[in-house]
C-alpha cells in the first residue's frame, strides 16, 4: 500500500481508532468461524496452561488482522509487540524482538510476507523449537552463537497468503482467512463506533455509510468521520441518509463505495484494453498506482462486487461494470 502521510487528520483517526477498536472477542463483529477457530484455541490453551500456537491472518487491509492479534493477547493476558514485514532487515532485527519477549507473549508482524529472507531463515528454529542462532563479530573472527528463547507466539498478518512460501506458512499452528464483511455486519460496526465517539446517527445514515464501505470496517470507520464533519457543517450534525449521500457525492465516492481511481480502473480494462483480458501489471502503469496497492486494495471489492473476474490471462470486466460505468449520474439511485 502507499506509504502513509501523517497529518491532523490521521492523528485524530489515530486517537479515534484506539477508543473504538475492540478489545474483546464479543466485541468483535463478524468472522464468526474466525472467533470461534480463536475462542477454542485460547481456551485450549489457557486450559493446558501453554502458549498459544503461531497464528497467520490473511485477508485485505481493513478487515481486523491487527485488532484480533491484540485481542488475543488481552484474552491470553499476555505482553503484546509490534512490527512490520519491512522494517526486518537484518537477523539481528528480529532477534532484538525475540530476545526480551517472556513465556506466551507475543509478537505481531504485519505484512509478514515482506520480510527479508535471511530474516525468515532465523524466523523458523525460533518457531519452531525457540532458539535463535546469531552472529557476532565480522570476517575470520565470526561466530555464531545460540540464544534460547521463552515459548512465544508469533501472530503473523498478511494481505497474500500466497506470497508466503510453503515452509513458512506451514509453521504456523492456525491460519485464519479473514473476508470482506457484509452490509449488516459492517452497520453494526459503524453504529457501535457512533455510539463511543457520541456521534448521532440515524438507522437508514448507518446504512447508507456501510453500504458505501466496500466491505471493509476500517474504511467505514474512515466514512463516518468523514460524514460527521459534514454533518456539523451542512446539517445539524445528525448523520442520516441524505447527509451520507452528499457528504460521500462530495468525496466523489458513488453509491457502492466506489472512488475516482476504483472508476478508472474498470474504465481502463472497459475502453483502453476492450473489457479484457489485462494484467494487473498493465493496469497499475495505466492508471499510476502500484500493483500491490490495484491487487489488495482495490481488486478484491471489485471482484466481490461482480464488476472483475480474474482469469488466467488476466482481468476481465463485467457486464454489471460497464452498465455501472455508463451511468451518467451514479447519484440517480440515491434517493
Ligand atoms: P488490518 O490489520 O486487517 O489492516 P485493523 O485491525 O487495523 O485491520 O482494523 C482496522 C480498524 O477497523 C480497527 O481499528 C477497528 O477499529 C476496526 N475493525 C476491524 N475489524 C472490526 C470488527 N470485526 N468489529 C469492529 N471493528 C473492527
Amino acid at each position: 500500500m502507499s506509504e502513509r502521510i501523517i497529518t491532523p487528520d490521521t492523528l485524530t483517526e489515530d486517537r479515534d481508532d484506539l477508543t473504538i477498536r475492540p478489545e474483546r472477542l464479543e466485541e468483535f463483529v463478524g468472522q464468526e468461524q474466525v472467533k470461534e477457530s480463536l475462542k477454542i484455541a485460547v481456551e485450549a490453551a489457557q486450559k493446558r496452561g501453554e502458549p498459544l500456537d503461531h497464528i497467520l491472518f490473511s485477508g485485505p487491509p481493513g478487515l481486523g488482522k491487527t485488532t484480533l492479534a491484540h485481542i488475543i493477547a488481552r484474552e491470553m493476558g499476555v505482553e503484546i509487540r509490534s512490527t512490520t514485514g519491512p522494517v526486518l532487515e537484518k537477523p539481528g532485527d528480529i532477534a532484538a524482538l525475540l530476545t526480551p519477549l517472556q513465556r506466551g507473549d507475543i509478537l505481531f508482524i504485519d505484512e509478514i510476507h515482506r520480510i527479508n529472507p535471511v530474516v525468515e531463515e532465523v524466523l523458523y528454529p525460533a518457531m519452531e523449537d525457540f532458539f535463535i542462532d546469531v552472529m557476532i563479530g565480522e570476517g575470520p573472527s565470526a561466530r555464531s552463537i545460540k540464544l534460547d528463547l521463552e515459548r512465544f507466539t508469533l501472530i503473523g498478518a498478511t494481505t497474500k497468503q500466497g506470497l508466503l512460501g510453503a515452509p513458512f506458512r506451514d509453521r504456523f499452528g492456525i491460519t485464519c482467512r479473514l473476508d470482506l464483511y457484509s452490509p449488516e455486519e459492517l452497520v453494526r460496526i459503524v453504529t457501535r463506533s457512533a455510539r463511543i465517539l457520541k456521534i448521532p446517527i440515524t438507522p437508514d445514515g448507518a446504512e447508507e455509510i456501510a453500504k458505501r464501505s466496500r466491505g471493509t470496517p476500517r474504511i467505514v470507520n474512515r466514512l463516518l468521520r468523514r460524514v460527521r464533519d459534514y454533518a456539523i457543517v451542512r446539517g445539524d450534525g445528525t448523520i442520516t441518509r441524505e447527509i451520507t449521500a452528499s457528504a460521500l457525492a462530495m468525496m466523489q465516492i458513488d453509491e457502492l463505495g466506489l472512488d475516482e481511481l476504483d472508476r478508472r480502473i474498470l474504465a481502463v480494462i472497459a475502453n483502453d484494453f476492450d473489457g479484457g483480458p489485462v494484467g494487473a501489471k498493465t493496469i497499475a502503469i495505466s492508471v499510476g498506482e502500484e500493483v500491490r496497492t490495484i491487487e489488495d486494495v482495490y481488486e478484491p471489492y471489485l471482484i466481490q462486487i461482480g464488476f472483475i473476474k480474474r482469469t488466467p490471462q488476466g482481468r476481465e470486466v463485467t457486464l454489471a461494470a460497464k452498465k455501472h460505468l455508463n451511468n451518467p449520474d451514479p447519484q440517480k439511485t440515491l434517493v
